[in-house]
């Protein structure tokens, strides 16, 4: 597995497989990698004949005050691991991917609007940028996101559909704990007792989806979620909503359409640190 820091370099090795007429996966990351990311990795191997992943923690996503300086960072754990899931190249740029004179900013909307906008604002242009970047870098035939970022793999469909970007985007099955905690880099934020109580995101995510595929109101099953979370020791809900699997439009009564999607972005106590904002989600 080669690991490369420059985009002269990166370009040198895609057009050389190119030329061999090899076929190019891409998993972009931001590193401190766990199976989550590495499952990503082995759907790509299944789609194309090489395997490219990116390990760049991109600041245009991160607001002020977010852990963009703390973002835990491990390249050479990273790369082992890569190495043993079947990736052929990283991508690891040192220093920024951005230039001083950088100018150009991407406006997503659609799926990207409410939910995780409402609370960070920024943060699917950020995404959106940086992916359109790595995909004119690796120019892959397909490309792997997790439906643990859920709005962010809409958002990402509908950014390459709409700027007719030759790219195959697929969702990747969320990987979790034993006790359902969505696997995150950012769970190594969690002391132990933090962690014990961050399983119950799962639990109560799940026992809501039950309650509305059963009948009952949205409104019902997600006011009685909130409470739940509360209860379990989470400190504050951003949101837990049900809504449209393609649109995300927010649904509401009993379900009318089995194209539902449960999502819920909840907030944690550490001792010690600001919370841990935990995202998760799940079809209805
Ligand atoms: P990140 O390094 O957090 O930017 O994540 C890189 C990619 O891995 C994104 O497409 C995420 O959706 C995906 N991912 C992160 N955690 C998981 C997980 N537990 N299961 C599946 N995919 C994941």
């Amino acid at each position: 597995m080669e690991i490369l820091h420059t985009e002269r370099a990166l370009r040198a090795a895609i057009w050389r497989w190119r030329g061999s007429g090899e076929t190019i996966g891409f998993v972009p990351t931001m590193g401190a990698l766990h199976d989550g990311h590495l499952s990503l990795v082995r759907l790509a191997r299944r789609h194309a004949s090489k395997v490219v992943a990116s390990i760049y923690v991109n600041p245009t996503q991160f607001a002020e005050g977010e852990d963009l300086d703390t973002y835990p960072r491990d390249l050479s754990g990273d790369a082992r691991k890569l190495k043993a899931a079947g990736c052929d190249l990283v991508f690891a740029p040192r220093g920024s991917l951005y230039r001083d004179s950088h100018a150009t900013k991407i406006t997503v909307s659609g799926a990207a609007l409410g939910l995780e906008t409402d609370f960070r604002p920024h943060f699917f242009d950020g995404v959106a940028l940086i992916v359109t970047k790595l995909l004119n870098l690796v120019a892959p035939d397909a490309a792997v996101f997790g439906e643990k970022d859920y709005q962010q793999l809409l958002t990402i469909r509908t950014l390459t559909a709409d700027l007719n970007m030759p790219v195959k985007i697929i969702g990747a099955p969320i990987i979790r704990e034993a006790d359902g905690l969505a696997m995150s880099s950012r769970n190594q934020y969690l002391g132990p007792q933090a962690r014990a109580r961050a399983g119950k995101l799962n639990v109560i995510l799940r026992q809501c989806s039950a309650k509305i595929r059963g009948g009952a109101e949205i409104e019902a099953a997600t006011d009685a979620a909130r409470k739940a979370l509360l209860d379990a020791g989470f400190s504050k809900i951003d949101y837990v909503a049900c809504a449209d699997e393609h649109t995300l439009a927010l649904m509401s009564g009993a379900l009318k359409s089995r194209r539902a999607r449960l999502l819920v972005a909840a907030h944690m106590p550490v001792n010690g640190r600001d919370d841990v904002r935990l995202i998760d989600n799940m079809a209805v």
